[in-house]
């Protein structure tokens, strides 16, 4: 890069405030997530599953679509959340509980808009076969992909971390330097012919880089919040962490887990826990990490973490209002 061009990248950088680092990619100005599906709602139907709507600069990706097909259809709706309007979708893993609501709102919206939620971006694998112990094929997401083909929608497997949006990365699977183990056993998956647990490897998470810090947005978290976070240090190139929103699946997990997972994360200012993170967890995990009622909320539907306002959330959520 020439001397003078950095100069000026620096400047301008100086202008908006950014902490600007050589190779970091660029910071987002405007950030805001809305949840769309969780297990408890301010408005709108609760649901195992999970959905949010993530707004970054003027541009809009759905992440995660729900359990039940009309759930998040109708949370939308209730919400006042326009989703035709809405191209890009992110599928975080193939479990039904975040893709069940994807053929109901591609076909619903795409009758508005033909282009509504037509690019779909998934985790390499996330097709691959899965077993369980009498040895059926248990991936749903199978026919689920083929079927949104179908409408006319293109899906893209990434195989690793890839700007899907200017200021929005999509983490593509992770590497599991930790041992986390954040998922439910159970299913099988076939490597090199034999029939091993399947780990989720496709599990992808987005992340979003701010002057203030990385903000990741998780489904199930089944790669781990401490080998996501980590991704995202190494994305981002930034070592700070702003918020942590959606599922981390620590519902079932002991207290030495926890201590661990928030030793990791220190630093984190947000933590918005819906969906799988467990409310036990969430509680010990805001406890831990120094966090108050308003910077640690359990996850609601109609619930929003914006980069300007921090957290919104209803009393349901255990948000008392903004920080004074
Ligand atoms: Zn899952
Ligand atoms: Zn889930």
């Amino acid at each position: 890069m020439q001397r003078q061009y950095k100069l000026w990248l620096l400047v301008i950088c100086c202008f908006c405030g950014g902490a600007w680092a050589e190779g970091q990619p660029p910071l987002a100005q405007t950030v805001k997530v809305t949840t769309l599906s969780t297990m408890l709602a301010n408005d709108g139907l609760g649901e195992w599953g999970y959905a949010a709507l993530v707004e970054v600069d003027g541009k809009r990706i759905l992440f995660d679509t729900g359990a039940r097909p009309d759930v998040v259809l109708q949370n939308a709706k209730e919400l006042g959340v326009d989703l035709s309007t809405v191209e890009d979708v992110v599928i975080s893993h193939f479990h039904g509980d975040h893709t069940g609501g994807l053929l109901t709102l591609r076909r619903a919206m795409s009758a508005t808009n033909p282009k509504a939620l037509s690019r779909l971006h998934v985790g390499a694998g996330v097709t691959q076969p899965r077993f369980n112990l009498q040895r059926q094929q248990r991936n749903s997401f199978i026919d689920v992909a083929s079927a949104f083909r179908a409408t006319g929608g293109q899906i893209t497997e990434h195989a690793g971390p890839v700007q899907i949006l200017p200021g929005v990365w999509f983490s593509g699977p992770v590497e599991r330097k930790y041992d986390e183990s954040n998922w439910n056993p159970g299913l099988l998956v076939q490597r090199d012919g034999k029939y091993v647990a399947d780990n989720v490897a496709e599990d992808s998470s987005l992340f979003i880089p701010t002057k203030e810090g990385t903000i990741i947005v998780t489904g199930c978290g089944h790669a781990g919040i401490m080998n996501i976070a980590d991704a995202a240090k190494q994305v981002t190139k930034s070592a700070s962490l702003l918020a942590v929103i959606g599922g981390i699946h620590l519902y079932g997990k002991p207290d030495p887990v926890l201590v661990r997972t928030a030793a990791h994360l220190k630093g984190l200012r947000y933590l918005v826990g819906g969906h799988c993170t467990g409310i036990e967890a969430l509680f010990r995990l805001r406890e831990l990490l120094g966090l108050s009622r308003n910077t640690a909320v359990v996850e609601t539907v109609g619930s929003s973490f914006s980069l300007s306002s921090g957290i919104t959330a209803g009393d349901i959520a255990g948000w008392v209002g903004p920080d004074s």
